[in-house]
């Protein structure tokens, strides 16, 4: 390998927003033959809004978001962000917990509010009926990623967020494709929201994994890599670090947290897809100059 090649490469990678953090990185883009894609800040823009609101208890929609808010302004998840979002002057909260890919838990105003997903609510004693899970059923059906609030111990309603598909994903999709690569839409939102994106950027729904918690990702990978895979992952959050550690070839969103930066091996600075696909054609020519 001549230094000076390598130079060129990862000083033209530099001019275009792509970190590539050694050598070996390039000879790894050559190999790779499936490429997961993280789903919320990596395909869609990561911004979420709340999209709608199903009261099931005696707080209005008003109130319940006020609550929700408050507990989710310590969120680091961009639900936490939407839904804070909703209120301008949210009240403290106290004995704040969370878990990643599960949802948040706190004290406001002297009630206990929990927010997040079906199985969270379960780890805290919470049991949603039939009908109110038809209620959440509905809001997840229609697309959106929807979560349980919950004040006291009793579901209090439910609340939908959507996500935009970034501009760019689908051709990026594309190009990934263009280059040999079979990509994988991996989530830890539900089914619908997952198969509504997919759709989107054209990845066949026999290639999308939802519903996955944060130790799934890992498992994922690891066993694309049983079955033959070469596998690249794309992520930005804090549960895809270890997935991004895992893979073959981990590349980071630029706007991603800094523990998945820190796992990956190529960071991509614009935090698009279509960067994506550019860091894996340039890794690959720069490759071919040196050899
Ligand atoms: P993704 O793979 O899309 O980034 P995560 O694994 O971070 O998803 O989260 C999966 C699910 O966990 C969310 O769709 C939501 O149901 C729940 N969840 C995670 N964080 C929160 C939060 N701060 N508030 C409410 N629900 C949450
Ligand atoms: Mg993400």
């Amino acid at each position: 390998a001549t230094p000076t090649a390598l130079l060129t490469g990862s000083g033209r990678g530099a001019q275009l927003g792509i970190l590539i953090r050694g050598p070996q990185v390039l000879e790894d883009t050559r190999t790779i033959d499936t490429i997961v894609l993280d789903k919320t800040g990596t395909i869609t823009s990561g911004r979420l809004s709340v999209s709608g609101v199903e009261v099931l208890g005696r707080y209005g929609s008003d109130e319940l978001l006020r609550l929700a808010g408050a507990v989710e302004a310590a969120s680091e998840h961009p639900i936490g962000a939407a839904i804070a979002a909703r209120t301008s002057a949210l009240p403290a909260v106290t004995a704040f917990t969370s878990a990643p890919g599960g949802g948040v838990r706190g004290t406001v105003e002297g009630l206990d509010v929990v927010v997040g997903r079906t199985g969270w609510l379960h780890e805290h004693g919470i049991l949603p009926g039939a009908a109110e899970s038809g209620v959440f059923g509905v809001a997840e059906s229609a697309g959106a990623t929807a979560v349980w609030v919950a004040v006291d111990g009793a579901v209090a309603g439910v609340v939908s967020l959507t996500d935009t598909v970034k501009d760019g994903s689908a051709r990026a999709v594309r190009q990934l494709k263009e280059l040999g690569l079979r990509p994988i839409l991996l989530t830890g939102d539900n089914a619908a929201a997952a198969a509504r994106v997919a759709a989107e950027v054209g990845i066949p729904p026999a290639d999308v994994r939802a519903g996955v918690l944060p130790e799934g990702k890992v498992a994922v990978i690891r066993a694309l890599q049983q079955e033959g895979a070469t596998v690249a992952m794309a992520g930005d959050g804090v549960n895809d670090a270890p997935a991004l550690a895992q893979a073959d070839l981990g590349i980071a969103m630029g706007s991603g947290t800094d523990v998945a930066i820190e796992a990956a091996d190529i960071t991509v600075m614009g935090s698009s897809l279509e960067q994506v696909a550019q860091a894996v054609r340039l890794s690959r020519r720069t490759l071919a100059t040196i050899k």
